[in-house]
């Protein structure tokens, strides 16, 4: 058996996110809403209509090519890629083809031991989607078939990498970064759920130390990021056992079937000439305006990358705690936004991540709408770090301002959580705590430092649970060394 290396380029659409479609002003919030109740004769192709240019969708489309390090052309054009299928209403998709708006960018991925690699993006255009065939009414099969138009003419950038990717950890990395990426720059919300981000895999092998390209299959269908990389591995064995046995692979479209975790051919892959490409003569080239692309590119926000390194070096955190941070970007500007001390970040970091990280989740909501203000996060940790409070304190304060939205300095009062750091009463209750512990004072006296654990115990009962424990046991050294 020879062994092989897999050879990736992804196919991502991603759907921009404007309000309107992409030639028409009918929303694109059609998503679960009753079919066909978001078109207009633009969108179905009624005849004499005429497509006219979404601009902020434009403008999306160039931020993202800016955020991906692409070159913007001075002038595009939109083409006809003509095909018929039910879900398309005017036999053709307006795409882009010979002059796309962007090409040649890339990004960086990252391993799990955290090396970096670059894969280089191909190009990027923009088309509108297609509609949607439905067959089935709930658990109703249909012997026949639906169409909602509502997503036809929903804008879309389509995002074509070069064959750089290696393995199907590769590809799951690459789309991770790109979801970030285009999420960060708000493009594009990228929920895959609602279809706002699908992805084609193309993939080929060849004996591993070789150069030369084998045969690919375009793999369709894949609804999740974890299926693609199942996809891959299925289809790596597939044409590894085809050239194995000294077989050729096609060139085909596949799909993949989640089900039984298999591809299946579905077509012989479509030519360009199949489509029969010309240019849209009811668009005019869309001329990109040097001073227009340049307040795009200014638009563009810190990237996820930049984030990190940033938290590193002004606030020293770990690459895990930043790499945390910045899975998403409101969790991050959450945390900026609280501005810590360089030496309170850590401990409000891991606030963030697990407290809060872990209220977003049980609760499912979006961090934008909690009542909590980062500023009022940042001085909750304050208390913990200067032994105002105690860590469990801190908890049970904060679940309370994520009930109240109260400040944490009046629920300290309130709750009354304040931990007693008066050396004067501590000793006291230490004194207290030694006399009615004759066995452990002794034990401690002669060094059996175990013993100190009933005495701490003692004087959080005689606290009520509210000595200061770093001062208690500093102060039980002293006590028993004097
Ligand atoms: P098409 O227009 O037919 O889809 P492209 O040349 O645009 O073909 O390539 C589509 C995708 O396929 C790109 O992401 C590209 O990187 C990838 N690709 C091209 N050749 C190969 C190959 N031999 N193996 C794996 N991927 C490939
Ligand atoms: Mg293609
Ligand atoms: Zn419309």
């Amino acid at each position: 058996m020879a062994s092989y290396e897999m050879v990736v380029g992804l196919e991502v659409h991603a759907q921009l996110a404007t309000e309107s479609k992409l030639f028409c002003s009918c929303p694109t919030d059609g998503f679960g809403a009753t079919p066909n109740s978001r078109i207009c004769p633009v969108c179905t192709g009624q005849p004499g209509v005429l497509p006219v240019l979404n601009r902020r969708a434009a403008e999306l489309a160039f931020r993202a090519a800016a955020a991906l390090g692409c070159r913007i052309a001075p002038v595009s054009i939109f083409a006809r890629k003509n095909y018929f299928y039910p879900d398309l209403p005017k036999a053709y998709q307006i795409s882009q083809y010979e002059l796309p708006f962007s090409e040649h960018g890339g990004l960086e991925i990252r391993d799990k031991e955290g090396h970096t690699q670059r894969v280089r993006i191909h190009r990027i255009h923009m088309e509108e989607d297609a509609g949607k065939l439905l067959h089935a009414v709930g658990a109703e099969k249909l012997d026949y078939s639906l169409v909602d138009f509502n997503r036809a003419g929903t804008p879309l950038v389509e995002i074509v990498s070069e064959p750089d990717i290696r393995s199907s950890d590769e590809a799951y990395a690459y789309l991770t970064a790109l979801k970030e990426i285009l999420q960060y720059a708000g493009v594009s919300g990228c929920n895959m759920e609602k279809g706002e981000m699908r992805c084609d895999a193309n993939v080929s092998l060849r004996p591993a130390g070789t150069e030369k390209f084998g045969t690919r299959a375009e793999i369709k269908n894949l609804n999740s990021f974890h299926n693609v990389k199942l996809a891959l591995d299925y289809e790596f064995a597939r044409q590894a056992e085809i050239l194995d046995s000294g077989g050729r692979v096609v060139q085909e479209t596949r799909l993949w079937d989640a089900e039984r975790g298999a591809t299946a051919s579905m077509r012989s892959k479509e030519e360009a000439h199949d489509y029969r490409y010309f240019p849209d003569p009811d668009l005019l080239p869309l001329h990109a305006d040097a001073a227009w692309v340049e307040r795009v590119k200014a638009s563009v926000p810190e990237l996820p990358a930049q984030r990190r390194a940033r938290l590193a070096a002004e606030f020293g955190l770990s690459d895990y705690d930043a790499e945390v941070l910045t899975a998403e970007r409101a969790l991050g500007d959450f945390f900026l936004e609280a501005n810590p001390e360089r030496g309170s970040a850590k401990t409000l970091a891991n606030f963030i991540t697990t407290e809060l990280q872990g209220k977003l989740n049980s609760e499912n909501i979006p961090i934008e709408e909690i009542p909590i203000k980062p500023l009022q996060l940042c001085s909750l940790v304050g208390l913990t770090n200067t032994g105002i409070i105690s860590s469990k304190g801190a908890k049970e304060i904060f679940s309370e301002m994520w009930k109240t939205g109260k400040d944490p300095k009046e629920l300290v009062q309130e709750l009354g959580l304040a931990q007693v750091s008066d050396e004067g009463q501590i000793k006291a209750w230490i004194q207290e705590a030694l006399a009615a512990n004759p066995k452990a004072a002794e034990d401690l006296r002669g060094g059996k430092e175990r013993a100190a654990g009933s005495i701490v115990g003692a004087v959080m009962k005689l606290s009520k649970g509210k000595a200061n424990p770093a001062l208690v046991n500093r102060l039980i050294k002293e006590a028993v060394k004097a």
